[in-house]
């Protein structure tokens, strides 16, 4: 599971920012409470120099008594402990205020990144889809199966056949791994295609996993830009390809050129050799899509993905 580098780099920098802060603040802090205690200064002096005196010593090549260093520090820490004990000062006020008692706002425990990065890089990519979509408009939860007939349609019960697919989604969300299947969800506008994928989106994101979700024009047209002005700030098409899981909403509404027809199938069928999940929305038929791509890209988009056609009456109208 990977969040994007973007948001790991951006979390490092603002939890860094944060440690630095309190660090200062700390400081300052500090100098004001030796102002009124210049004891505790001295205090503080005697235990630092008698590591310097020995670090010059290891430097320059003589023997060193670390455990007479030792004793001496714990001498004066055990009288600098007695001196704060007698004038009632608890210095955990004058402690910095780290956000991650694992770091100390460092952003790294032992060399490694720290859970505090993580999951501060998981939320800052929560709130950059949150700009674009109201991911909270779209949860499972919010997801009405009332709105859809309890009657058949095209041979099956609506109602029946979009609690499946319902339970289907929820489990898929739940059980989401980088080796989960990729799904198609086909059938005609207003049916909660967009809505069911936003769901898995939604409970993803907030699992940590790095989800791109956008509507294919929209996507297409990132990557267009970014190909044609060699924007090295942007990669849309690096993120597309790597993301744990991509969510191409409403396939087949974008201008189609040929670049546009090349980049959907790279996409897809690099994706597809790779093993990374994809979940691809369209209102369009079969026999549509071939005409407007290709019979290649359906041809390995039916081989596959897992197909679940939606049925129903337009619960936008409702
Ligand atoms: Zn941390």
């Amino acid at each position: 599971m990977g969040v994007s580098a973007k948001y790991i780099l951006q979390a490092l920098e603002e939890i860094k920012a944060n440690g630095t802060k309190q660090s200062l603040i700390a400081e300052n802090k500090k100098q004001s409470l030796y102002l009124d205690y210049p004891e505790l200064k001295r205090f503080d002096e005697q235990i630092a120099s008698v590591f310097q005196n020995a670090m010059k010593s290891v430097i320059s090549g003589e023997k060193v008594d670390f455990k007479a260093a030792e004793a001496k520090s714990l001498e004066i820490q055990q009288q600098k402990k007695e001196f704060l004990e007698k004038n009632s000062i608890d210095l955990s006020k004058v402690s910095p205020l780290f956000n991650c008692k694992k770091c100390s706002d460092t952003g790294y425990v032992n060399g490694k990144i720290c859970d505090c990065v993580i999951k501060t890089a998981t939320a800052l990519s929560y709130n950059e889809l949150n700009k674009d979509v109201d991911l909270e408009r779209y949860t499972f939860e919010k997801f009405d199966l009332n709105l859809y007939p309890d009657r058949e349609i095209e041979g099956v019960n609506s109602r029946e056949l979009m609690t499946k697919i319902y339970n289907f989604c929820v489990k898929y969300a739940d059980s989401f791994s980088n080796k989960a299947e990729s799904l198609f969800f086909f059938g005609k506008t207003g049916l909660g295609k967009t809505h069911l994928s936003l769901a898995i989106t939604n409970v993803l994101c907030k699992k940590g996993y790095n989800v791109v979700y956008g509507p294919i024009s929209k996507v297409i047209g990132n990557i267009e830009k970014e190909h044609f002005s060699k924007d090295e700030q942007e990669n849309t098409i690096d993120n597309v390809q790597n993301c744990d899981l991509l969510v191409l909403d409403d396939l087949g509404t974008e201008f189609s050129t040929p670049f546009v027809v090349s980049t959907v199938f790279d996409i897809i069928n690099t994706r597809i050799l790779n093993n990374k999940p994809t979940i691809i929305n369209t209102n369009l038929e079969f026999d549509e899509l071939e005409q407007k791509y290709s019979a290649r890209i359906v041809s390995r988009i039916s081989g596959n993905y897992r197909m679940l056609k939606f049925i129903g009456e337009d619960i936008r109208i409702k």
